[in-house]
C-alpha cells in the first residue's frame, strides 16, 4: 500500500468529483431574461413567484414563500406562529446556530435537546421530556438530508398541541414514507445558501399546507402587507425578507435538476452505507426503511479512532482531504457556543425567562458531542459522482486505516 498523500504519497483519488454549484445554459438564459425584462424586483416579478409555486409543488405542499435565506425562513415562520417573549421552542443541540438563533430573534427561549446516537437527528423521547407549559413549537433538523423520525414527531406535536416546524435546510427532495419533507407539521424551511443541494448563493423558502400560516408568513416577509391590499397598508409587524428575481430565476433552473440529483445522491449514499459500513471503525449515519429518499446534504459517518490506531478525528480528516476526498466540518454543540456559555443569549429574552436558570445548558449532551467530534462529513458534490467515485472514497479510507500508525 502506497504512502499516505498527507506524507507526499500519491492521492487515492485522482479524478475530481463534480464541481459545485452546477449550472448550464438554463441559468444563463434565466438571468438574461431577468436582465432584459428590467423587472429585477420580486413584487411585480414572475420568476420568484413561479419558483415558489414549483418548489412547493415539488415538495407536495400547497404554499411556498421565498425569502432571503434559510435563517430568515425560520424567523418568518416563527413570527407567523406568533412565538415571542416567554415562549419555549425545542431544537436539537446538534445543528447550525440558525435553528436556535431564530428562536432568540423572536424573543423566545430555544430549549436544546440531544440528538440520537445513530441518526444525529433530535431524539423524540428527550424532546417530549423537555416539553413544558411554555413550549410552543419543536424544530427538528433533517440532519445531512436524513429525515428525523417524522412519525414520532408528528404524533408528539399533535399530542401536546405544539407546532412542528421542519428545518429542512439539508433536505431538499428528502422523503419520509414516499412523501417529501417540509410540510408534515405546520410547515418547513429550506436554505439555498451556496453549500446546500440547490443554490443561488443565498436564498430561503417556507412551505406549508396551512392557509392561515401562509397568510401570516407571506405578510411578515413583506413588511406586514396583505396580498391584494393597497401597497402602503401594513397590517402586522413585518420586515423585508423578499427574494430577488435574480435568485428566483437561478433557483427555478436549479430545481429542474433536483430530482435527478437527489436520486443520485441517495443511491450513492446507500452504496457508501454498504462499502464504508464494512470498514472497521466506520459507522454510517443510520438509514431507516421509512426514508424513501435522502437528499444527502452531506454523507455523515461516525469515526471510531480505536480502529485507526487511536488517530484523532481531525488528523484522520486531514489525511482524507489529502487523499482527495472533500469534507466539511460537523456542527459544534450549540450549548458550547459563546452565545450560550457567555450568557449573551439572555439579551434576547425578557421578564422572568431572562433571569431564570436554564438547567439544560449544564447537560452533557453525549450524542451532540459524538456528532461534533467523532463524525466525518463528505460534501454533497462528491455524491454526484459515479459508482467508481464511491469505491475510491472507500479505498481512500481503507488506505488510511492500513497506514494509520504513520499518522501518530
Ligand atoms: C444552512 C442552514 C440554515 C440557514 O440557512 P442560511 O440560508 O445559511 O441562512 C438553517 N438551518 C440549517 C440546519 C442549515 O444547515
Amino acid at each position: 500500500m502506497s504512502k499516505l498523500a498527507i506524507h507526499g504519497g500519491k492521492p487515492a483519488k485522482t479524478k475530481p468529483f463534480p464541481a459545485w454549484p452546477i449550472f448550464d445554459e438554463r441559468e444563463r438564459q434565466a438571468l438574461n431574461e431577468v436582465l432584459e425584462s428590467r423587472v429585477w424586483w420580486r413584487t411585480p416579478g414572475t420568476k420568484t413567484l413561479a419558483f415558489e409555486r414549483e418548489f412547493a409543488a415539488f415538495h407536495q405542499a400547497k404554499h411556498g414563500i421565498a425569502v432571503t435565506n434559510g435563517t430568515h425562513a425560520l424567523e418568518v415562520a416563527l413570527a407567523a406562529l406568533g412565538i415571542g417573549a416567554g415562549d419555549e421552542v425545542i431544537v436539537p443541540n446538534a445543528t447550525f446556530v440558525a435553528t436556535a438563533s431564530a428562536v432568540l430573534f423572536a424573543g423566545a427561549l430555544p430549549v436544546l435537546v440531544d440528538v440520537s446516537a445513530d441518526s444525529f437527528c433530535i431524539d423524540p423521547e428527550l424532546a417530549e421530556a423537555a416539553i413544558t407549559a411554555h413550549t410552543k413549537a419543536i424544530i427538528p433538523v433533517h440532519m445531512g438530508g436524513r429525515p428525523a423520525d417524522l412519525d414520532h414527531l408528528t404524533a408528539l406535536a399533535e399530542k401536546h398541541g405544539i407546532a412542528l416546524l421542519e428545518d429542512s435546510a439539508h433536505a431538499h427532495g428528502s422523503e419520509w414514507r414516499g412523501r417529501k419533507v417540509g410540510a408534515f407539521g405546520i410547515g418547513g424551511t429550506f436554505s439555498f445558501q451556496a453549500s446546500k443541494t440547490m443554490t443561488a448563493g443565498e436564498g430561503g423558502m417556507i412551505i406549508s399546507n396551512d392557509v392561515d400560516f401562509e397568510r401570516l408568513a407571506r405578510s411578515a416577509h413583506d413588511c406586514g402587507r396583505m396580498p391584494g391590499e393597497w401597497f402602503y397598508s401594513h397590517f402586522i409587524y413585518g420586515s423585508n425578507y423578499r427574494l430577488s428575481e435574480w435568485q428566483g430565476a437561478v433557483l427555478l433552473a436549479q430545481l429542474t435538476r433536483l430530482d435527478e440529483q437527489t436520486a443520485r445522491r441517495h443511491a450513492n449514499g446507500r452504496l457508501l452505507d454498504r462499502t464504508l459500513g464494512a470498514i472497521p471503525g466506520i459507522t454510517p449515519q443510520s438509514h431507516d426503511s421509512r426514508i424513501t429518499r435522502n437528499g444527502q446534504y452531506a454523507y455523515i459517518f461516525h469515526y471510531d479512532k480505536r480502529a485507526f490506531a487511536g488517530v484523532e478525528t481531525d488528523r484522520f480528516v486531514a489525511a482524507l482531504e489529502a487523499e482527495g476526498i472533500p469534507t466539511q466540518a460537523p456542527y459544534p454543540p450549540l450549548h458550547q457556543l459563546d452565545l450560550f456559555t457567555s450568557g449573551a443569549y439572555r439579551g434576547r429574552l425578557s421578564g422572568a425567562q431572562a433571569e431564570a436558570r436554564h438547567d439544560f445548558l449544564a447537560d452533557i449532551f453525549p450524542n451532540s458531542q459524538r456528532e461534533a467530534w467523532e463524525t466525518v462529513w463528505i460534501t454533497q458534490n462528491a455524491l454526484l459522482g459515479d459508482e467508481e467515485d464511491m469505491m475510491e472514497i472507500a479505498a481512500a479510507i481503507s488506505k488510511i486505516r492500513e497506514r494509520a500508525r504513520d499518522l501518530l
